[in-house]
């Protein structure tokens, strides 16, 4: 067997055109770009390379963005005062902090402080809980689920994967990618499994995947013997190897002969992730502006004092 390739950049691409653009053609009758801040602390090479790719993807599908590049030793007061601007002001319907940050911030307090109805990376305590209550078909209309799990959800939509009563098995316990991949898979009636690195005896969770999710960040970590016959593999993992080149969590040579399907690295959840940060930054804006034609029709329909 070998397995069909997933192909996240065909599919993230197809999502901006058929499903974006008209809907910022729409938004744009209304007089509305939605607009999307990224907030940059410091030099990191990474964060770079992220933040254009998402600057890019905006542009390709007509939303605005900005970035607000601090440096690396700013007060996390000044940052914090960048984000209750951009909560108030109204060309800006999604805010973005790009991740890690300096040793000196508290995460948790930037996160928090950002308006839940603006959190399109879906990392705010508002959002997250709303992806564990959701009882729904798709809690995406009420919460933005974060934009990594939700790529992958959408990837295997697209390639008709059945995921209800299938068993799932997630290699990552984060709070970016495991724990909400769970979450969003769970909701969907999968049975879902949660493997990390206290997992004793990995092999024996992976091999009962039906569909194999893994996020460590460890080259070569999923060997074709872990993983069953025709299983669905889909390999979140970004890693540089020392030669340079670009690699996955899943020994892809050997895998790909043993799964029915997989997804690459690069070009496999990559590029989903920015099209579903995109997908959370419109969404935001329809649901802003939705509000506001309400607010601005109450007004107008109010009888005169
Ligand atoms: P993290 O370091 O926060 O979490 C890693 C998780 O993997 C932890 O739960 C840890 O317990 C588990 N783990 C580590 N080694 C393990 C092992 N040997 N066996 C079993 N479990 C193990 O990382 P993260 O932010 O969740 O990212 C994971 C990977 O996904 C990284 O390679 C990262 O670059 C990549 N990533 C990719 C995208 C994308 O868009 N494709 C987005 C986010 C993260």
């Amino acid at each position: 067997m070998t397995a069909k390739l997933i192909d996240g950049k065909a599919i993230g691409k197809r999502i901006r055109e058929d499903e974006l653009k008209p809907k910022v053609e729409a938004l744009a009758k209304h007089g509305v770009v939605p607009g999307l801040a990224v907030i940059v602390v410091g030099d990191n090479p990474a964060s770079k390379v992220y933040v254009g790719q998402k600057t890019r993807a905006c542009e390709e599908v007509g939303v605005h963005s900005e970035t607000h590049k601090f440096p690396e030793d700013v007060p996390q007061a000044a940052v914090l005062k960048r984000i209750a601007e951009l909560n108030v002001n109204n060309k800006i319907h999604g805010i973005i902090v790009q991740l890690p940050l300096p040793a000196q911030f508290d995460m948790r307090l930037i996160l928090e402080s950002i308006l839940p109805a603006k959190d399109v990376d879906g990392f705010h305590m508002y959002n997250v809980g709303g992806l564990v209550l959701q009882t729904g078909d798709d809690g995406a209309e009420n919460i933005f689920p974060p934009c990594t799990p939700y790529g992958v959800q959408r990837l295997l939509e697209y390639s008709d994967i059945p995921i209800e009563g299938q068993n799932v098995v997630i290699v990552g316990s984060s709070n970016i990618v495991g724990k909400p991949m769970a979450l969003i898979l769970l909701r969907k009636n999968a049975t879902v499994s949660i493997c990390h690195i206290k997992t004793r005896d990995l092999a024996q969770f992976t091999i009962l995947a039906d569909i194999l999710v893994v996020a460590a960040g460890v080259p070569n970590l999923i060997l074709p013997q872990m993983v069953k016959t025709g299983a669905v593999v889909i390999d979140v993992g970004i890693n540089r190897l020392d030669n340079g080149k670009l690699v996955g969590d899943v020994d892809f040579d050997g895998v790909v002969k043993k799964a029915s399907y997989i997804t690459p690295v690069p070009g496999g959840v990559g590029p989903m992730t920015v099209t579903m940060l995109i997908a959370n930054t419109v969404n935001a804006a329809e649901r802003q502006s939705a509000q506001q034609r309400v607010a601005n029709q109450g007004q107008a329909g109010s009888p005169a004092l």
